[in-house]
Parts: C-alpha cells; sequence; structure tokens
C-alpha cells in the first residue's frame, strides 16, 4: 500500500522573532523569564498532503533524551535529568483520556543565541552537542521512523532536516505530524541558568509540546480540511490555546504551584504592556479558554484529557457560529489583579 503523508502540521516556539501570519495559522507570544520572549506558532500540510491512517502503531511515549542532560537528577546541575523529564511526560500520559499515537520525544541542550536566521523556524544558537552524540540521537530517531508510515525516502528526508537542526544549533521546538499516529516533539533549549526562576518553563514546555502529540484531531485529515476550510473556524486558535492551558496546568501540578493562575499572570501581563485586544495574539486565547471554563461554557475535563480534540469539536461546537465564542473574544483580556492572584472580572463573568 503506498504511505503518503507528511510533515507540515507542527508546531513550535520561536524565540525574539514575529511570526508570519501570512504563511502560518497564528502565533502566539509567552514570556519565559530566562530567555525574554518567543513567539509559539503552529503550521501545516498543504491541502494537496495526505495524513495516512493506515498504519497500525503502539501508542505511547518514548523519550530521547540527549548529549548534555543526564539521567542522574542533581538539582544543582544545569540541566534537566532523564528521569524528571519522564516524570513530566508521564504526567501529561497520565492525564489523557486516550491516546492513540505513538510518539517520540527529543530533547536536547542548545548554547547561546546566535541569530534569528539559519533555518526557515528557528533561530540559531551555539551547538553544545559533539559529532558522536548527533549521530547517537539521529540513529535513535532513525530506528523510531522504520515504525511509521513514512516510506524509506521520506524518512532520509526526515532525517536530513532533523540533522540539520542538531549539527547546525536550532532551537528546535515542534510537534510534527509524520502520520496521524506518529508524532515527533523535537525540543532544543538553553542549559539552566544558575539562579534564574525558569524551573516552571520547561516543564511547561515540553508538557506543551507533548500535548499537540495528544490532539488527535491534528492527524485527522478531514477535520483538518474544514478547519482550513472556513472562515469562521476558531480551530488553530483553540489548539494552542488549549496546549498552553495544559502545559501551564500540568506543570503545576508537577511543581505544586497554579498553573492556571501562572497563565493568567503572564497575560495579564502582556496585556498590560501591549494593550492589545485581540484574543489572536500572544497566549490569549489560553485566557479564552478559561474563561469560557468559568462561564460553563466549556468543560476544563475536555481540555485537560484531550478530549476537546477528538472528534474535530473545534469545527461543530466551537466556531464562530457559537455565540458563545464570540463574547469571550470582546471579554478574555478582563483579568484583575489581586495580589498574586489573577482573576476575571466581574463583566468579563457576566456577574
Ligand atoms: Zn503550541
Amino acid at each position: 500500500m503506498e504511505q503518503t503523508v507528511v510533515t507540515p502540521l507542527f508546531i513550535h516556539l520561536k524565540q525574539n522573532k514575529v511570526c508570519n501570519l501570512e504563511i502560518l495559522f497564528s502565533c502566539y507570544e509567552e514570556v519565559y523569564l530566562f530567555i525574554n520572549i518567543f513567539f509559539l506558532f503552529i503550521s501545516c500540510a498543504s491541502d494537496e498532503e495526505v495524513i495516512d491512517n493506515s498504519k497500525e502503531v503502539v501508542p505511547g511515549v518514548k523519550l530521547v533524551n540527549s548529549g548534555h542532560l543526564y539521567t542522574n537528577c542533581d538539582p544543582n546541575d544545569t540541566v534537566y535529568c532523564t528521569n524528571e523529564m519522564q516524570t513530566w511526560i508521564n504526567k501529561g500520559v497520565s492525564m489523557m483520556k486516550t491516546q492513540n499515537a505513538d510518539v517520540l520525544v527529543v530533547t536536547w541542550n542548545v548554547g547561546k543565541f546566535v541569530s534569528e536566521d539559519g533555518f526557515d523556524k528557528y533561530n540559531t544558537h551555539e551547538v553544545l552537542l559533539t559529532s558522536p552524540e548527533i549521530e547517537s540521537i539521529l540513529s535513535k530517531i532513525s530506528d523510531w521512523l522504520k515504525g511509521t508510515c513514512l516510506s524509506t525516502n521520506q524518512q532520509s528526508e526526515h532525517i536530513k532536516e532533523y540533522r540539520n537542526y542538531l549539527e547546525n544549533g536550532a532551537d528546535a521546538s515542534s510537534q510534527f505530524v509524520l502520520c496521524s499516529n506518529s508524532r515527533i516533539v523535537l525540543a532544543a533549549f538553553e542549559t539552566k541558568n544558575p539562579g534564574a526562576n525558569e524551573g516552571r518553563d520547561i516543564p511547561a514546555f515540553i508538557t506543551h509540546e507533548l500535548y499537540h502529540a495528544f490532539q488527535q484531531d491534528l492527524g485527522n485529515q478531514s477535520c483538518t480540511n474544514t478547519r482550513e476550510g472556513s472562515s469562521s473556524s476558531n480551530g488553530r486558535a483553540i489548539v494552542e490555546g488549549a496546549a498552553v492551558y495544559f502545559g501551564e496546568y500540568a506543570a503545576g501540578q508537577l511543581m505544586n504551584y497554579d498553573g492556571v493562575n501562572r497563565m493568567l499572570g503572564k497575560i495579564y501581563n502582556d496585556f498590560q504592556g501591549s494593550g492589545d485586544k485581540s484574543i489572536e495574539a500572544g497566549l490569549n486565547w489560553g485566557a479564552g479558554l478559561r474563561l469560557m471554563i468559568e462561564r460553563n461554557w466549556l468543560n476544563e475535563s475536555s481540555i485537560l484529557d484531550g478530549s476537546l480534540f477528538h472528534n474535530c469539536e473545534t469545527e461543530t461546537l466551537y466556531t464562530n457560529a457559537n455565540e458563545n465564542i464570540v463574547k469571550i473574544k470582546d471579554l478574555w483580556y478582563m483579568i484583575e489583579k489581586d495580589g498574586d492572584n489573577y482573576k476575571f472580572s466581574d463583566q468579563a463573568l457576566g456577574n
């Protein structure tokens, strides 16, 4: 059987660069304490690409944590250990209602920021990986690719692409839909900056990307076509907003803080700085979804267990035909600060 498929349904973070809205769905600003501002965006398969559903896989998540990340868990290390990252992944997996994809999560460290160019989607950083480390990572990816729907030639093309990222210092931060049920997450980030309050950012980042791999609708070609063909769709934005929500929530659970409050705080601060009332900017759909939840227009559990993305509901229930969605777009920014707590105003809540 001919295996088609492919790539470009990916999602990633980009540092210090404004997303190109003409070619990408949308972008979302995230503030990370240790490296300024990221812009997060999604891009996707073109119309002629077909996502194959025929290859059976064993659902699960494998982690290849490489290079400068070690297996011991000394809190003084400037790297995240494998055991710790596995805990984040296990948390994400445990929250899902069902999980139908075979996911490979590949993480590695890059050095200091070098430039904004060098890659279509990523910035260039110093390379920390040695040649043998790169070969080891690629070998593991190559083995995993053999279990996907990709043809041998397609696998080679992907390896070539990933080699470029690894050898040339890409700050890769994407979830790729290789096949409807074969997903790969590439996550490169800087080593910890001693003293910086970044302990909550990387867990939120990894669980965010992992959540994209759990969004089953991203592997549904029919749903993708509907999303891309409808001017009243909010699908791309909800895909991203839910990942923002999930990442912050899960990181909060892992590290014992209120992740939703932290997310609202970031959005509040962004809005105070920009005054931009467009829900399409930055992390704003995370607040939009939270307000939907608080007004009982959306079940939080459907985000947290991934079921919001099982039956293409973004294109049936949450388009602009839903008047509550339209209202949310005018209310999402009405967040009030009370000490360290952030909450929606009475007006936003309809009280
Ligand atoms: Zn994302």
